[in-house]
């Protein structure tokens, strides 16, 4: 029989657990001559996924859903049977903070970009210059093709107010990124081949969005394109840990890691020595440099940027919310004096989450131009946010708790050149270090659908890496 083979999974969030996943699965199914162990450096597993539960209340303090169209989420759910603890969110109007006013975000748009015209000219959020300005997408030439920012490519197209005013807080909140450094092609590829395919955005939108079904006639109710879980997304890390059971130790972080004749030397944090045949790299990109020091091939990483961002839960009672607002949030433009740069009304967004008569409203701070703001003490983010809040909805109680949650250095940004920087990356890999595989938010998407796709990704990669 030949002899066992040893396969480390660095980094306990949720892209290194869907490696494990994956891989267990593997080995059961097809008895493979293999061995798993996942470290993680910190003492729970879940990385940015993390859900407190008080008082009744579900508070996402990381991520709070992913998107149901992505098919790794749903897959991932299915296989580990808890599709019936899914939830989708509830539907309603939101906002956009424009000139210290908040205006309905324009019906009929996509990410900022009007799909339908009748809602766009008939919005407040611009000037007439600025829908003129915004209309010109018509007749604009063909932009070059290769990567470039999606500010340089949005204002070419649309002018600087509608990226201002609308495309930019909706693009760089998910990155929390500055839309004048994010590629295009690693972000949004989609806009990017729409341009080259149709010239417009505009018709390249109208032609492939599909339309949505006639409500009036069918009686069906606008359906939510997130899905969190009845007791919020930890509950997908707790039935990994549960599934992945002893393969996992927690508190042990990957210090070093030596390539030998015979596979990979790897240092662990408690003084251990651990060889491994084959290695898949699931922590941020920017502890990866260190833990291979010798090596030239991760230099580049360092250079790869990680924005902060802190959010905010605040749990009210329904009552001392006197100006609410008929929708479920908005998110703010890049041109407007509030700090906090979005906000949930998590209660209507997911009742599940808030006991009945009650109210948590969710915000972020820390633009990439105010990162300073993360190091706040608790006390002056709450203020900060209490003060923007009040701008708006009029609350004239303290909130009954708070949960802040900072993230220092917590999103990667994929600055133009990414997606070619990674490849180059993963190609020297291949010759310097085979075996080792990297997967996570720092390379191929940040949303979670996509590190488990990553995850599965590399499950295939290390397969096929040990079988030859
Ligand atoms: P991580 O979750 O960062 O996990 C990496 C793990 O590696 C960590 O547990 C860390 O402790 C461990 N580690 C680090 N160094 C070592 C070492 N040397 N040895 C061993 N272990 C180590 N995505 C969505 O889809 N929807 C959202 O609504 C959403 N909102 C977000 C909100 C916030 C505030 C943040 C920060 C992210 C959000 N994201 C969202 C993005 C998504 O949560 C992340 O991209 C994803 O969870 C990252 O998973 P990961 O496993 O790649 O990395």
């Amino acid at each position: 029989m030949s002899e066992t083979k040893k396969i480390l999974i660095v980094g306990g969030g949720i892209t290194g657990l869907s490696a494990a996943y994956y891989l267990q699965k593997e080995i059961t199914e097809k008895d493979l001559p293999y061995e798993i162990k996942l470290v993680e450096a910190g003492n729970r597993l879940g990385g940015k996924i993390k859900t407190t539960r008080r008082n009744g209340y579900v508070i996402e303090q990381g991520p709070d859903s992913f998107l149901s169209r992505k098919e790794p989420g749903v897959k991932l759910v299915n296989e580990l049977g808890l599709s019936d603890q899914l939830v989708r969110n509830g539907t309603g109007q939101s906002y956009i903070l424009v000139n210290g006013k908040l205006h309905k975000m324009p019906a009929g748009s996509y990410m900022g970009i009007p799909v339908r015209m009748r809602p766009f000219l008939f919005s407040g959020i611009f000037s007439p210059a600025g829908k003129l300005r915004a209309g010109m997408d018509f007749v604009k030439p063909r932009g070059k093709a290769g990567d470039q920012s999606l500010g340089s490519f949005f204002r070419r197209r649309f002018g600087n107010e509608l990226v201002e005013n609308l495309v930019e807080p909706l693009l760089s909140g998910i990155y929390a990124g500055d839309i004048d450094n994010m590629s295009i092609k690693a972000t949004f590829p989609n806009f990017y081949h729409l341009e080259q395919k149709h010239r417009s955005l505009i018709k390249g939108l109208q032609k492939t969005t599909p339309k949505p079904p006639k409500q009036k006639k069918t009686g069906a109710k606008k359906q939510g394109i997130f899905y969190s879980f009845e007791n919020g997304l930890e509950t997908l890390v707790e039935k990994l840990e549960s599934v992945l059971g002893d393969i996992v130790s927690l508190g042990t972080g990957v210090d070093h890691i030596e390539k030998k004749e015979h596979g990979y030397h790897v240092l662990l944090s408690d003084g251990d020595v651990y060889k491994a045949d084959a290695v898949v790299m699931a922590t941020p990109h920017n502890t990866v440099p260190k833990i291979f020091s010798q090596y030239s091939v991760f230099d580049d990483f360092n250079d790869i940027p990680a924005t902060s961002v802190a959010n905010v839960a605040m749990a009210f009672d329904a009552s001392a919310i006197k100006q609410d607002i008929d929708g479920t949030g908005f998110v703010v433009s890049r041109n407007s004096d509030f700090r906090i740069t979005a906000c949930t009304w998590t209660h209507k967004k997911w009742p599940n989450a808030v006991p009945e008569g009650k109210a948590l409203v969710r915000c972020y701070v820390g633009k990439p131009s105010d990162q300073a703001v993360v190091d706040l003490s608790d006390k002056e983010i709450t203020d900060i946010v209490m003060n923007d809040l009040n701008k708006t909805m009029n609350i004239t109680e303290e909130p009954e708790f708070s949960v802040i949650s900072r993230w220092k250095n917590a999103m990667p940004q994929y600055t133009v050149g990414h997606t070619e920087r990674i490849a180059n990356v993963r190609e020297t890999m291949g010759h310097q270090l085979p075996g080792v595989f990297l997967a996570g938010s720092s390379y191929e998407g940040v949303g979670i659908p996509d590190c488990i796709g990553q995850g599965e990704k590399a499950v295939k990669d290390v397969l096929k890496y040990l079988q030859g």
